[in-house]
C-alpha cells in the first residue's frame, strides 16, 4: 500500500520528456495513444492542513496513456517520489480487512513455500509491518524494506527489522551484502507505484536467492476496465497492469511467472509469483497459460480494446452529477465516508466540492483535522455522521463498501442511505 522507487534526478528528465514527447517506461516506445484523459487534478494523497487553505496547490495533468507496442497503460511522471513518498500518510494497519488479507497470504506462503526459521523473507513498500509481523509471530526471519521514514519507524517499534530507502539495482545489492537473500521477496501493491519499472524489476532480480520465489499482488486493469474503476488513476500510480504486460517486464529481467491467483482486493487483483527464468525446479501451472490467453482473447494486445474507456468514464461523471443535483435540489444532506486517494481523483475529475458534500470521515487520524486535496472538503472523524444525521452517505473507498456499509449501519436509524459511485451509482 505505499510505494517504493529509485530515487533518480528526474526533474531534469520530465522536463525533456515534456519537450520531446513520452516514452514507455517499460519499452521506451513512443506513446501517443490515450486510455483517459481525467484532467488537471492535484497529488492525491497530500492533504490540506489547516494553516494551508489559503495557500495555491499544484495540479498535474491526470492523461492516463496505453503503449502500442508492450500495452502497459501509464501515466508520465511529474512529481518526484521523494516528494510523495517520504512521509506517507497510509499506515496499513487502519484497515482491518486488509491485515487480515495479510495473515492469510503469510499462512499460505508459509506452507507453499516451506519457509521456517531457517529462511529469510523481505517485503519491498512493508509500511508500518501489517504483513512482516504474522512472519516474525511465527519464527521465520524477516526484513521490511521501506522509503516512507515514519511508517518505517511504527514497524521498527513492533520490532520488525525494517531498512529506510528506495528499492532498484543499487539497494538490492547493498541489502544482499547486509541480510543475504531472500527465499521469499514480495511486494503488495508496490508495483504500480515505481516510476523507473525497469530499475526496480532489474533489482528484485539481482536480490532474489537462486531458488526463490517473488510474489507482488496489484490492481488488475481487466477488472479496472470491466468495472470503470478509473478512479484508481491518479499520480502516485505510475503503472496499470494487465497480466500480458507485466509478465513481458519480468521477462526482460530473467523472471517467469509460474503462477497467478485472481484476487478480489482493491476492485480485482492479480497475485503474481515469480522466480528465476531457469529456476525449473518450479514447473508453470496452468493458471498462467489460461489468463494470458484469456486476455489475448478480449484483446489486450490490440489498441482498439482501449479507445473506448474514456467515453464510459464522461458518462460516470454526468451520472454521479445528476444524482448529487437531484439530491441537493430536493434539499438532502450528502456527506462523503473516506478520503482514499482514489476519493480524490472522482472528487477532482467531477469537480465535486462542499457545494455537494459537507464533509467527509475516516478512520485514519493523520487524515482527521485537514482538508481532500483541491477539492478542500472537511475530513472529519467518522463520529461526525452519527451527530450530523445526512440523508446520503457516499462511499468513496468503494472496495470496502461491506466492511463500511456494516460499521456505520446506524444511519438507517435516520433513514440514511449509502451511495457507491463506482462502477455506477448505485443508492445501497
Ligand atoms: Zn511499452
Amino acid at each position: 500500500m505505499t510505494t517504493l522507487t529509485a530515487s533518480r534526478p528526474h526533474h531534469t528528465d520530465s522536463r525533456v520528456e515534456r519537450e520531446h514527447g513520452f516514452s514507455c517506461r517499460a519499452c521506451a516506445a513512443p506513446l501517443s495513444a490515450t486510455f483517459v484523459d481525467l484532467g488537471m487534478s492535484p497529488l492525491c494523497n497530500t492533504q490540506i492542513a489547516p494553516d494551508q487553505l489559503h495557500e495555491m496547490e499544484p495540479f498535474y495533468p491526470l492523461r492516463a496513456y496505453v503503449c502500442g507496442r508492450c500495452f502497459l497503460v501509464q501515466l508520465q511522471e511529474f512529481v518526484s517520489p521523494d516528494n510523495i513518498f517520504t512521509e506517507y500518510a497510509y499506515f496499513s494497519s487502519y484497515s482491518t480487512s486488509w491485515v487480515d488479507h495479510a495473515r492469510r497470504y503469510v499462512d499460505m506462503a508459509i506452507q507453499r513455500f516451506a519457509l521456517g526459521p531457517q529462511a529469510k523473507v523481505m517485503e519491498l513498500a512493508s509500511n508500518d509491518g501489517y504483513l512482516l509481523q504474522h512472519f516474525v509471530r511465527r519464527q521465520v526471519p524477516v526484513l521490511g524494506i521501506e522509503p516512507a521514514a515514519n511508517v518505517a519507524k511504527a514497524a521498527i517499534e513492533k520490532g520488525i527489522p525494517t531498512t529506510i530507502r528506495f528499492f532498484g539495482r543499487t539497494a538490492a545489492d547493498d541489502i544482499a551484502r547486509e541480510h543475504g537473500r531472500p527465499d521469499l521477496l514480495l511486494g503488495n501493491n508496490v508495483l504500480a507505484h515505481v516510476p523507473d519499472l525497469n530499475d526496480f524489476v532489474a533489482g528484485m532480480k539481482r536480490l532474489l536467492a537462486p531458488n526463490g520465489v517473488i510474489t507482488m499482488e496489484f490492481p488488475h486493469l481487466l477488472r479496472l476496465m470491466a468495472e470503470n474503476q478509473f478512479d484508481t488513476i491518479y499520480h502516485e500510480h505510475f503503472s496499470y497492469f494487465s497480466f500480458v504486460a507485466v509478465e513481458k517486464v519480468f521477462a526482460r529481467h530473467g523472471l517467469a511467472m509460474f503462477d497467478v491467483e485472481e484476487l478480489p482486493t482493491h476492485g480485482g487483483s492479480l497475485r503474481i509469483f515469480a522466480r528465476h527464468v531457469d529456476n525449473e525446479a518450479l514447473p508453470v501451472g496452468e493458471r498462467v497459460p489460461a489468463l494470458r490467453q484469456r486476455e489475448i482473447a478480449e484483446g489486450f494486445l490490440t489498441l482498439e480494446h482501449y479507445s473506448g474507456f474514456g467515453a464510459r468514464v464522461n458518462e460516470t461523471k454526468r451520472r454521479l452529477l445528476s444524482f448529487l443535483i437531484d439530491a441537493k435540489q430536493r434539499g438532502k444532506t450528502v456527506v462523503g465516508y473516506g478520503a482514499p486517494g482514489k476519493g480524490n481523483t472522482l472528487l477532482n475529475y467531477c469537480g465535486i466540492r462542499t457545494d455537494f458534500l459537507d464533509f467527509t470521515v475516516d478512520a485514519n487520524p493523520y487524515k482527521q483535522g485537514k482538508f481532500t486535496p483541491g477539492t478542500r472538503i472537511p475530513i472529519l472523524a467518522p463520529d461526525k455522521i452519527r451527530e450530523s444525521r445526512p440523508d446520503y452517505v457516499l462511499i468513496l473507498p468503494w472496495n470496502l463498501k461491506d466492511e463500511i456499509s456494516r460499521a456505520v449501519a446506524y444511519i438507517g436509524d435516520w433513514g440514511g442511505r449509502f451511495v457507491v459511485p463506482i462502477p455506477e451509482v448505485r443508492v445501497l
